[in-house]
């Protein structure tokens, strides 16, 4: 490689730039998590020469450290859910899915995913991955148990219950406890070495080369120091997962974001494959969008209370999915939020939760609860007086809260704080990324494709795109798809140009 100033994922190196190459394979995958290890199986199963370089020691990822929840259905059922007796159609998972992400969902990304999810449970099925054919009723973040399927999202609350007919589709990688994204991985790893992809950790993608057409031919590595000129005959694939952890282009794109006070991912969510992108023409969309979540539950009897604003008004139906929850918080307009509960809830509020948001008033009364929290007179009063009236008769007319978690809340009542900033447990990441077909090619502004450019997972915007209709699951679902098919796009890129 010839001597350069320095490496940049946001500035492409020219063909000219490098001496020669260092290593020459079909395609080069840059991360070996979720998508990354799908992408290696399906490219080096098709017959392609692979190549992953990934940052760190290990694979992984973020789907490493997932609950290892996948959001699958459609075509009648999943094994595991056809076994349960749940049939889950194709339109019905499109509609819900579309329901959850528009205005911004990809209709034709949504569409492949509806028609292709039950047949990815399969494959994964056949990569070694392990789920038991069993299923929790109960609302938990990820079944603490060995179980598979759960209800992960809005499938039960309003308005989607009114529109999609409700079918458990979070299924759970089989592990006793939670963490079960080790599991996945584990197996995906495997499966890709297996296959014949070649492995390099500790081995960063530094930036991509291009030709004088704009066609990506290649990108650099280092490793142990050195640095590394790959040339990718059919194409590189970007896998290198969202930008949670660059806190620049958080605050740059998704600022909102920022009002929680837990990133989650793993450290190499820094963008670099976004803006490996960026650099060879690629648009990136959707990038002020991101999963913002309050876990409220378990314990599930927490969904019995009411969240209200500093007006002491509700403005959400509390059975809605937790990343709902978080979302609807911080598009209110709003200082300060409180979770009201019956001293029942809070004792199970005791023995176990996730959120840690601290008692700042108890009461005797509504009256006295108002009054501990400075609340606007009567606000408080008037909201739960109408709340507990309706509750009574199991309806809820104003966020349509579903019967089973209508009980009328009576006095002892605790008051905890769920302001954000203030102490409460909000973790976030990204979901904005480079726009893509649904093969993963990589897009320009004008609709163009970046030839021999693909992404999936978190470095694309994919299926999820929304706080407000994000599910438990969808994230690794995507991925895990979404690599595949960037996979096998440059495997066939790789065949025509033989
Ligand atoms: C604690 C936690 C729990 C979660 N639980 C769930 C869940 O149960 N279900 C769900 O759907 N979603 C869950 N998510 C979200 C989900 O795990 C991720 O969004 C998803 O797995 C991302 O997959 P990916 O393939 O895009 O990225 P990753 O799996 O993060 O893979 C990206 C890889 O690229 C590597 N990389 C980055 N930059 C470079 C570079 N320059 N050169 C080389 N390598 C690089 C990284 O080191 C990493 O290994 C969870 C996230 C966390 C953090």
């Amino acid at each position: 490689m010839k001597q350069t100033p320095t490496f940049n994922p946001a500035r492409a190196l020219k063909l000219d730039e490098i001496g020669q190459w260092d290593i020459e394979t079909d395609v080069a995958i840059v991360g070996f998590g979720g998508a990354g290890s799908c992408a290696a199986i399906e490219a080096a199963k098709a017959g392609a020469s692979v190549h992953v370089f990934e940052a760190f020691s290990a694979a992984g990822g973020s789907t490493a450290l997932s609950g290892g929840e996948v959001y699958l259905g459609g075509s009648g059922g999943t094994a595991v859910q056809k076994k349960l007796g749940f049939a889950d159609s194709t339109a019905n998972l499109f509609n819900y899915l579309m329901m959850q992400h528009a205005p911004q969902g990809d209709e034709a990304k949504i569409r492949a995913y509806a028609e292709g999810a039950a047949k990815h449970f399969d494959w994964l099925v056949a990569q070694g991955v392990p789920f038991k054919e069993s299923f929790l009723d109960e609302r938990v973040v990820e079944p603490m148990t060995d179980d598979c399927l759960i209800y992960s999202g809005n499938e039960k609350a309003w308005p989607e219950v009114d529109h999609c007919k409700p079918v458990p589709r979070g299924h759970a990688v089989q592990l006793e406890g939670m963490g079960a994204g080790a599991v996945l991985m584990q197996h995906l790893e495997q499966a890709a070495l297996a296959a014949g992809a070649h492995a390099y950790y500790d081995c960063r993608a530094l930036c991509l080369i291009v030709d004088d057409e704009g066609e990506v031919v290649g990108l650099v590595v280092r490793q142990d120091g050195r640095e590394m000129a790959v040339r990718a005959r059919a194409g590189v694939v970007l896998c290198a997962g969202g930008f949670v952890m660059n806190e620049d282009m958080v605050r740059r794109y998704a600022p909102k974001l920022l009002r929680g006070n837990y990133p989650i991912g793993n450290p190499g969510d820094t963008g670099a494959g976004i803006q490996m992108g960026l650099s060879v023409g690629g648009v990136a969309v959707n990038m002020h969008e991101g999963f913002f979540t309050l876990p409220f539950y378990p314990p599930s009897t927490l969904t019995y209370g009411i969240i209200v604003n500093d007006k002491g008004q509700r403005f959400i139906n509390e059975d809605a999915y937790h990343g709902r929850v978080g979302t609807d918080i911080i598009a209110q307009n709003s200082e300060r939020f409180y979770f009201i509960v019956d001293v029942d809830a809070y004792g199970s509020y005791e023995e176990l939760n996730f959120i840690n948001a601290d008692v700042v008033a108890t009461g005797d009364s509504v009256e006295e609860l108002e009054r501990e929290l400075g609340l606007p007179e009567q606000t408080l009063v008037e909201t739960l007086t109408s709340y507990n009236r309706f509750a009574e008769k199991g309806e809820d007319p104003l966020f349509h809260k579903q019967p089973e978690w209508l009980r009328p809340l009576t006095s002892p009542l605790v008051a905890l704080d769920v302001t954000p900033g203030r102490g409460a447990y909000y973790s976030y990441f990204t979901l904005g990324g480079l726009d893509t077909l649904p093969g993963g090619e990589v897009l320009r502004t004008d609709g163009s494709i970046v030839p021999g450019l693909y992404a999936a997972g978190r470095t694309a915007a994919g299926v999820p795109r929304r706080g407000r209709g994000y599910n438990s699951g969808i994230s690794v679902g995507d991925a895990t798809f979404s690599g595949r098919q960037a996979g096998i796009a440059a495997t066939e890129r790789a065949r025509r140009d033989r």
